[in-house]
């Protein structure tokens, strides 16, 4: 089913109460989310997401817009009216229910003509146990199940009615690390296997960026990008985009452009085409980073730090917004094992990767288009 936002808004009274402003916890959303996919809702706390999805369920009323589901303008209709299947954070099992009893809950509340036979609700009930893998623990009670097998009944409930959407607002976050990855994959096969249109909340960008289709960034309750995972990553709108994905994060240094040619602090970096002279923010992501002796990016070496496969070089410079830059090198690199036995302090140099280099507005912070301009020998 296809999801259909039109403006839609939510402003909340102050909870404050010195200050009488509204909150907009949702501002003017308008996109469309295709059938059948996984988007993943990304964001910081507080911008915003869970009012988006209780706007979609129903538990909320939109200060302005609509929804639609489909054709159906669902925007007055009940949350019980509109075929959704909703999973929170923490769990929400009745406790004295047995798995098989919680899963079959939402069935044995239908009414009239959709209420079931007793054998099709079982046969139901069974189907979304296997599809989560908890048909092994159907008499278990939630506090006999780990937290990941209860998030599994949790989704299973919320499967059993077969929703047109399925909301999920942070699933994994009660959930350790290695679990939190499992059960996303589950996730992610779940839907493949179900093709229900699935609204996922997070603000882990890396969960995020790991099982949507598509994303869409938000901040302060606006919009940010909505895109493929990659595509955002690799072309990011603007700067809280660009900060928000990745890790380790992206490097921000000061910079400016004077007659074609990119500047941090007094090095040249790169050299551009259609660009005016004007100051920006440059973001390089880690991996834009090359070790070169003679590269045209001078930091100092502060350390070099092994993490797993990944080997990167931490270093200081001037113009850098952080208090470090973090570039993600080849292991097997001379340059790399080079690094590893310069004292700290030593000076270390970068080129750096177009691709992985974006430019942002000093004012607005929107991203810069720009194209590159070869050099030529001895220029
Ligand atoms: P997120 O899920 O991204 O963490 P929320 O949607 O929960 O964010 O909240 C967005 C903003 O709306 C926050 O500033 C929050 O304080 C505010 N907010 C959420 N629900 C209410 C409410 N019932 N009353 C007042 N303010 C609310
Ligand atoms: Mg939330």
């Amino acid at each position: 089913m296809e999801v259909i936002l039109k403006n839609l808004t939510k402003k909340f009274p102050s909870r404050d109460k010195k200050n009488r402003n509204e909150v907009t916890a949702v501002d003017h959303f308008t996109f469309e989310i295709p059938d059948g996919r996984l988007i993943g809702l990304l964001g910081p706390s507080g911008c915003g997401k869970s009012t988006v999805l209780n706007l979609i369920s129903g538990l909320l009323k939109p200060t302005e817009g609509s929804i639609f589901f489909g054709e159906d303008d669902v925007t007055d209709l009940p949350p019980e009216n509109r075929g959704i299947g909703l999973v929170f954070q923490n769990y929400a099992l009745y406790p004295h229910l047995t798995v098989r009893q919680n899963i079959l809950f939402p069935l044995e509340n239908l009414k009239g003509k959709d209420r079931l036979s007793k054998e099709e609700m079982q046969k139901k009930v069974d189907e979304a146990a296997r599809l989560v893998q908890i048909d092994g623990l159907m008499d278990r009670r939630p506090r006999e199940l780990s937290g990941g097998q209860q998030q599994r009944v949790a989704i299973a409930r919320a499967l059993v009615k077969r929703p047109k959407v399925l909301l999920l607002d942070e699933p994994l976050s009660n959930l350790d690390a290695r679990l939190r990855i499992q059960t996303r994959e589950e996730i992610r096969r779940i839907q493949r296997e179900t093709k229900i249109t699935t609204i996922f909340v997070t603000h882990d960008q890396e969960e995020a960026m790991s099982i949507s289709d598509l994303i869409i960034v938000m901040k302060d309750g606006v919009v940010q990008q909505i895109g493929k995972p990659q595509e955002v990553y690799d072309s990011p709108a603007n700067l809280f985009v660009a900060k928000f994905l990745g890790t380790p994060p992206i490097n921000v240094f000061d910079g400016r452009i004077r007659d074609g040619r990119l500047w941090i602090g007094g090095d040249a970096v790169l050299d551009l085409k259609g660009v005016m002279d004007q100051e920006v923010y440059v973001g390089i992501r880690p991996e834009g980073f090359v070790l070169n002796d003679k590269g045209a990016l001078g930091c100092t070496l502060r350390g070099v730090e092994v993490m797993g496969r990944d080997i990167s070089v931490v270093s200081v410079n001037d113009a850098a917004a952080g208090p470090a830059v973090r570039s993600i090198v080849g292991a097997e690199d001379r340059l790399t094992q080079e690094a590893r036995h310069k004292p700290e302090g030593s000076p270390i140099r970068f080129d750096v990767l177009p691709r992985k280099v974006f430019l942002f507005d000093r004012r607005t912070e929107e991203k810069i288009d720009y194209e590159v301009r070869q050099r030529r020998n001895g220029d």
